[in-house]
């Protein structure tokens, strides 16, 4: 083999323990990555690709690099595409002799990252484990210990999760948190573990989350004997879990984590349960089309001003409360914000001079904060006696203001030692101010002269020789020089030495610069030395105080979420509503929050009720297309949903039992699911509902059926509604949006069943929407006029009409049940599907035999076939 040169063995060496991630090694002003590393990254990054000799005789080897003040943002690109990043950097000075000492200072992964460039400012940035206890061979598990934490805001949680579907309610976490990566035990994570779109899974050795491994790491890392005083004692998995992500972390991050000051055992029957496909259907965060939070009810409800306050109010809206007294409480507090717009005001102007303190403050505790991230804290701090004079006397936020600490020797601290606008970096001296520090006087008066003399040099050298351009100038190579444009070089002076031919100019040094020039580069060596050290010392102070920091940064975020509450409620005229631990549900004058204001202008909401009690729990909603079914039944659930994060509601009253999840479900669209079985994923996802509601649950239920014909449709979803009105389990109050309108026969065999239609005015050959929803079915379809009002050329319309009339006039054998959506409804007709016709079916003998409950999907899917053989 042949013989390496010392840097290639120490980046070898260096490379050898990060087999996994991309070196980034840093080389002078570069990160020069190397190898195969070389070969991914300018790839990825589109950089150029080169070569490079260890020495004479070695091979080349390929070689990549990006140049060292951007390294970011090679890195976010690496990052995003699921790549990890180990950082080596120079830990010595360059001395001219021998190599200059590198080691890995930071590997970056998805779920890991600090960096502010890196993260999204207004979304937590969650490394979640999951363990589970099972046998991987078999992919079967009991039980799952499920841990995650934002290093960046130092949350920190972990949960153990059982029962039977516990896979299901491991994808509804990933679904509530969105995390960006996701560590598993190797033996599992092999299995072809299939996570979310966007999630980055990385498997971890097993050893790492076993219990004595994970309780002893939990322990050291927090200085107790027992994990009881945080609620894990019982829960052993969550405690596997919790201590990988410490493991994982502490290996990418090779520091003490000190921003991890405790960890929260939660557990998720606390919160409101919302799968993936109900906070897709329901828009919460994000829309369908765009996946943008703009046009979704988040993008409504988010008038938060800090990057901490958008966070919070985006984590409440991921896990609504099922409790009364923390709901109420949060509502007394928008209350009170709603009741005074001065208050609002001011609160709103001093918020919008707080900064990412959460954020900061981590980077603070690990010693990764530059001097200016000192000044936006020394800012924060001062608006925080005006905040707290703000909320004296509201009795609503007095556990609020409890919370809110000025930490006035830290903003004393920080003005003191800090110049008023420091570098940005600590590379740069004149961050501490003249009189923090006695010993920095010291040098900075001793040197003056030196400096004094440089700082001078020009004008005194422009009076002596008489030339009016001289400058005088700094560089790296040649240190300080006097440049003399080309003009003028017959003048210069005897003493001056040629060093550097320009273009237009020459440069030159004097025996006497270059004396004051060592002085001065001394003085300034020793002057950042001394500055760094100094900043080290006020950041160690300031990290010491982390956790009161910390603790004020929340109260600020929830003030944050509270007035932006508060102010969308008062702009958008919102009520409180009423909270109650019945299953009612009554709601008057109730609107879509989103689709309000998404009207044109002109365009009125037409408001609507809602009244669920014991007798009225099945709802059916029938009316012809854009009518407002859909907008209809959403805004319920969107109306439960805010109220159980604590907000006001778009409605003149609401009184809310309590729901313990909402189900979403939208019949198959072809453009939504593009690429799989689109029935398929409209019945799994029925199915899940039918097996994991209960009877505080609120289903709302959108044209199912629709994936398939006709009679397959009306047979499913009559079938789900009687199962859910007649399983005491269930009798969910439930909203069922259809344009079947044999459906609404329903309530004439089923008691708790009621028909509501949306109301549509005739105004000649057309329709008027009225959005207005009515008791009683639908009797008219109005196919034909939608079809119309969507701009169909006029012959197709007119033939419709034609074959419309026909079809009411004769009922003849018009062989049409095809699933054209809006049938025409006429109930005596012949051809009327024969739902509900007397004589016996097969298809329906052998529907009510069906136990949908104990079904596979993939059976749901042969019963099927075999059903549709039968009609
Ligand atoms: P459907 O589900 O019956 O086909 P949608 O609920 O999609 O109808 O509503 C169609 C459109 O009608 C919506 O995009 C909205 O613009 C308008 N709309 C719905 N409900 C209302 C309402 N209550 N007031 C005013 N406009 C409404």
């Amino acid at each position: 083999m042949a013989k390496v040169t010392p840097a290639r063995r120490q980046y070898l060496e260096i490379k050898a323990q990060f087999p996994d991630c991309l070196l980034f090694f840093r080389m002078g002003d570069f990160y020069e990555m190397f190898d195969e590393d070389a070969i991914i990254a300018s790839r990825e990054l589109d950089i150029a690709l080169t070569s490079r000799k260890h020495s004479t005789k070695s091979e080349p080897v390929p070689m990549a690099g990006v140049p060292h003040h951007a390294v970011e943002n090679y890195v976010a690109r690496l990052i995003e595409r699921g790549y990890h990043v180990a950082v080596c950097d120079q830990l010595s000075e360059p001395d001219g002799r021998g190599i200059v000492d590198r080691d890995v200072t930071r590997v970056i992964t998805p779920g890991t990252v600090i960096e502010p460039e890196l993260l999204m400012e207004n979304q937590a940035n969650y490394l979640l484990c999951i363990i589970p206890d099972g046998d991987p061979e078999t992919g079967r598990w009991q039980r799952a210990g499920l841990a995650y934490a934002d290093i960046s805001t130092g949350e920190f949680a972990a949960t153990q999760l059982q029962g039977e579907n516990v896979g299901v309610l491991v994808l509804e976490e990933l679904a509530r948190l969105t995390p960006k990566e996701v560590i598993m035990p190797q033996s599992w994570a092999n299995r072809g573990v299939s996570l979310p779109e966007g999630i980055h899974l990385t498997p971890i050795d097993d050893w790492i989350s076993e219990y004595r491994t994970a309780d002893e790491g939990l322990r050291h890392h927090f200085h107790v004997s027992t994990l009881d005083g945080y609620g894990l004692g019982e829960q052993p998995y969550a405690i596997c879990a919790a201590g990988a992500v410490l493991h994982y972390l502490r290996a990418t991050q090779m520091n003490s984590l000190a921003q991890l000051t405790t960890i929260r055992s939660y557990s998720t029957a606390s919160f409101m349960v919302l799968d993936q496909f109900t906070r897709r259907n329901l828009e919460i965060t994000q829309t369908i089309r765009s996946g943008k939070t703009r046009g979704s009810v988040l993008g409504v409800l988010d008038r938060t001003i800090t990057s901490m306050g958008a966070r919070l109010l985006r984590m409440w809206m991921t896990q609504p409360l099922l409790e009364i007294r923390r709901l109420n409480a949060r509502l007394d507090a928008v209350e009170a914000l709603t009741q005074d717009e001065v208050l609002r005001q001011e609160l709103t102007q001093t918020l919008a001079n707080v900064s990412d303190i959460e954020r900061l403050i981590n980077r603070l505790m690990i010693g990764k904060a530059g001097p200016r991230d000192l000044i936006s804290l020394r800012d924060s701090l001062a608006t925080i006696p005006r905040i707290i004079d703000n909320l004296q006397g509201i009795s609503a936020l007095e556990a609020l203001l409890e919370r809110l600490d000025p930490c006035e020797e830290i903003y004393q601290l920080i003005s003191d030692a800090l110049t008023d606008e420091p570098p940005a970096t600590i590379n740069n001296i004149g961050i501490i101010r003249p009189g923090y520090s006695e010993e920095l006087d010291h040098i900075l008066s001793s040197t003056r002269d030196a400096r004094d003399w440089i700082g001078n040099l020009e004008p005194h050298e422009r009076r002596r020789t008489g030339i009016p351009t001289i400058k005088v100038g700094y560089n790296k190579v040649h240190g300080y020089y006097i440049e003399v444009t080309k003009a003028h070089v017959d003048k210069v002076p005897e003493d001056y030495i040629r060093r550097q031919t320009l273009v237009n100019a020459e440069r030159y040094i004097t025996p006497e610069l270059k004396e004051y020039e060592t002085l001065v580069l001394n003085a300034e060596e020793e002057i950042l030395q001394t500055e760094r050290r100094l900043f080290d010392e006020v950041c160690k102070q300031i990290a010491a105080e982390g956790g009161r920091l910390l603790k004020t940064a929340r109260a600020i975020a929830h003030l944050d979420v509270f007035l932006a509450l508060a102010t969308v409620a008062v702009n958008e005229g919102y009520i409180r509503p009423t909270l109650t631990e019945d299953d009612t549900l009554t709601i008057s004058g109730g609107r879509h929050p989103v689709v309000e204001k998404l009207l044109e202008s002109g365009t009125r909401y037409v408001a609507n009720d809602t009244h669920f009690d014991d007798a009225s729990r099945i709802h059916i909603i029938t009316g012809p297309n854009m009518s407002g079914k859909s907008t209809y039944i959403r805004q319920v659930a969107i109306i439960t949903l805010m109220a159980q994060i604590g907000s006001f509601v778009p409605a003149d009253e609401a009184t809310i039992g309590l729901v313990d999840r909402i189900f979403a479900r939208i019949g198959a669209q072809d453009e939504i699911h593009a690429g799989q079985s689109t029935f398929m994923v409209e019945m799994v996802e029925t199915a899940r509902l039918l097996s994991g509601s209960s009877n505080r649950s609120l289903v709302i239920l959108d044209e199912i059926g629709r994936g398939t014909s006709t009679y397959d449709g009306l047979a499913i979803a009559r079938a789900v509604i009687e199962y859910i009105h007649n399983n005491p389990r269930l009798n969910n109050r439930t909203l069922f949006a259809t344009h079947y309108h044999e459906l609404t026969e329903l309530p004439n065999i089923l008691p708790r069943c009621r028909n509501y239609s949306v109301s549509v005015a005739e105004q000649g050959e057309n329709i008027v929407f009225l959005h207005k929803v009515v008791p009683g079915g639908a009797d008219q379809s109005y196919g034909v006029h939608v079809a119309q009002l969507a701009g169909m050329p006029r012959p197709v319309v007119e033939r419709a009409r034609e074959l419309l009339a026909q079809l009411e006039s004769d009922g003849s054998d018009f062989s049409l049940p095809a699933s054209n959506g809006d049938k025409h409804p006429k109930k005596d007709a012949p051809q009327q599907l024969s739902m509900f016709d007397a004589r016996p079916n097969p298809a329906i003998e052998a529907l009510r035999q069906l136990e949908v409950d104990h079904l596979s999907p993939l059976e749901a899917l042969t019963k099927l076939y075999e059903l549709k053989r039968l009609v």
